[in-house]
């Protein structure tokens, strides 16, 4: 039997960039870092913004969690009660399971499709989750992010209204700090002042201007 024609496009083949994944804990400083980054012009996608962004009201995977856990998760104003379904998937592993099931899917085509429209060389994906949801084959790398537990105390306490037992319960939902920095492909250490996080930012940036020139 005859082999299907393959399609003659003017086009050529678009070469993908690098992926270079980023992970860390809560409160590691991956947002922090992700910015630093963009000011080198490196695009950013943020797997936590696109999760936000698919349960706008009306969306499809708003109604599934609808459907699953109740009419009590969704605002009046038809927004997604966050607070009130982050204190049961931090206590309850069937319900957070059910949860990912749901949205993780769609991160991932989401992620796909827009690592598909970037032309830079290289690119950064920060997936906080990379490691604990098995997403390691979105990236070609795994940048992790390393700080002490009690930095992390420190740092969201400042930054958010979380008390200490919310924050222990993410902690404990996340893969240990060993075993995180074991995946590590890059570690970036975060205990510093910013100044210190911008000279590794640097170093790293370098490093995946050559890592990217090398996959072309
Ligand atoms: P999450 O997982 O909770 O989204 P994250 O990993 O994105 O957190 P950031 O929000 O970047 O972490 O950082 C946590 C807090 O720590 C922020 O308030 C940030 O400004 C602060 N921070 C990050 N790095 C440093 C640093 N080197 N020195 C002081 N504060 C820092």
């Amino acid at each position: 039997m005859a082999s299907e024609p393959r399609r003659q496009t003017a086009l050529p083949e678009l070469p993908t960039p690098l992926v270079v994944g980023l992970t860390g804990g809560i409160g590691s400083g991956k947002s922090t870092i992700a910015r630093l980054f963009s000011t080198y012009g490196v695009p950013v996608i943020d797997a936590d913004i696109i999760a936000r962004e698919l349960v706008s009201p009306g969306s499809p995977a708003l109604h599934e969690i609808r459907d699953s856990f109740g009419e009590e998760y969704i605002r009046t104003d038809g927004q997604l009660d966050r607070s009130r379904l982050r204190q049961l998937v931090f206590s309850d592993t069937t319900a957070r399971k059910r949860l990912e099931k749901i949205l993780h899917p769609r991160v991932r085509e989401e992620i796909t499709n827009r690592i598909r429209g970037i032309s830079n060389p290289y690119c950064l994906v920060v997936i906080p989750l990379l490691l604990e949801a098995g997403q390691q084959d979105m990236v070609e790398r795994i940048l992790v992010v390393d700080i002490p537990v009690e930095l992390q105390y420190e740092r969201v306490k400042t930054r958010d209204s979380m008390t200490t037992s919310e924050i222990s319960a993410v902690i404990a939902s996340q893969i240990s700090r060993e075993e995180r920095n074991a995946a590590a492909d890059d570690l970036l250490v975060n205990d510093g002042p910013l100044e210190a996080l911008e000279h590794q930012v640097a170093a790293l940036h370098s490093k995946y201007q050559a890592l990217a020139q090398e996959k072309r």
